[in-house]
């Protein structure tokens, strides 16, 4: 089972949700693994205070040019759909940092001028949070290509169990990499005309990935059903309200997670599992009819 929790935009909740869920199931005796996918700024760390054991850093290939090799033909160039490369009258420039490392530049270069460099673009931390299993991505400072990361965090996903996926927020290249594949799809948002935009957006985007979607609203209070009567529209189930409450700010902002902060959440949570194991069995029996 793969759930990843997402959100259209940051500070929503994303990270209480995930780190909460996964609490939730490894209290009550699930096999279930936490992967940070928000490489660019995990915190779900501060909230379960894992054990790290293991570090690895992550790679993407990246072309060297032979220099004695190349004709300066500019093939590469003119190939690269990242504006990567430049060539002059007499050098090859690489633009690293623009660099996705499809490969494309060493496959096509008529005179095998391009051979295989590396470039580190994080690490990757494993351990355990009790008895469940904790992995995170953190990208390398000046890098933007997060994807590859992503994709590497979520390699060390447990086969039996439950993996939660905190994903990074928004809508682009990273947040996609995180929600493709999943079973489900959790959608954080609060009830702000701003939440509910990029709500939308996000769940155009867990719906363009084939991945059936939930909603769990933050810092409910009273607003009009903004959020209710989008969901209403859309056919999306409403899975759970967290009260605006202060207790779970205060406790938010000191690295204690929902669970921790009042009693009930653990059952809260748990239920919040149960609905949407059946949303995955009514999906998947409704695409078998299919
Ligand atoms: S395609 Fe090969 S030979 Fe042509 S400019 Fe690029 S590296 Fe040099
Ligand atoms: S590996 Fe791909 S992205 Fe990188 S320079 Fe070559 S063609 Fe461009």
């Amino acid at each position: 089972m793969i759930i990843a929790v997402a959100s259209g935009k940051g500070g929503t909740g994303k990270t209480t949700v995930a780190t909460g869920l996964m609490l939730a199931l490894r209290d009550s005796g699930h096999q279930v693994a936490y992967l940070d996918c928000d490489v660019e700024e995990p915190n779900g760390h501060i909230f379960l205070e894992p054990q790290c054991n293991e570090s690895e850093d992550i790679y993407i290939e990246v072309p060297e040019i032979e220099r004695d090799k190349c004709t300066l033909c500019g093939k590469c160039a003119e190939l690269c759909a990242f504006n990567a490369l430049l060539v002059t009258s007499a050098d090859v420039i690489i633009f690293h940092e623009l660099c996705h490392g499809c490969g494309g530049c060493r496959y096509f270069c008529p005179v095998q001028a391009v051979r295989p460099g590396q470039k580190k673009i994080g690490i990757i931390d494993r351990g355990t949070a009790g008895q469940a299993v904790f992995v995170r991505g953190e990208l390398e400072v000046g890098t933007v290509l997060s994807p590859p990361l992503v994709n590497a965090v979520k390699k060390n996903q447990i086969s039996r169990g439950v993996n939660v996926l905190d994903a990074p927020p928004g809508t682009s290249c990273p947040a996609v990499a995180t929600v493709r594949g999943a079973d489900f799809c959790i959608l954080v948002t609060e009830p702000t005309p701003f939440g509910l935009h990029d709500l939308s957006l996000a769940a155009q985007m867990a719906s363009s990935l084939g991945v059936p979607c939930g909603v769990v609203v933050n810092k409910a209070g009273d607003s009009r059903g903004l959020i209710e009567n989008f969901c209403l529209q859309e056919g999306l189930p409403l899975l759970m309200k967290i009260p605006l409450s202060r207790t779970i700010a205060e406790a938010g902002s000191r690295g204690v997670p929902l669970n921790r902060a009042e009693a009930g959440w653990d059952q809260m949570l748990l239920n919040l599992y149960s609905d949407i194991e059946g949303l995955i069995m009514s999906e998947r029996a409704y695409g078998n009819q299919r």
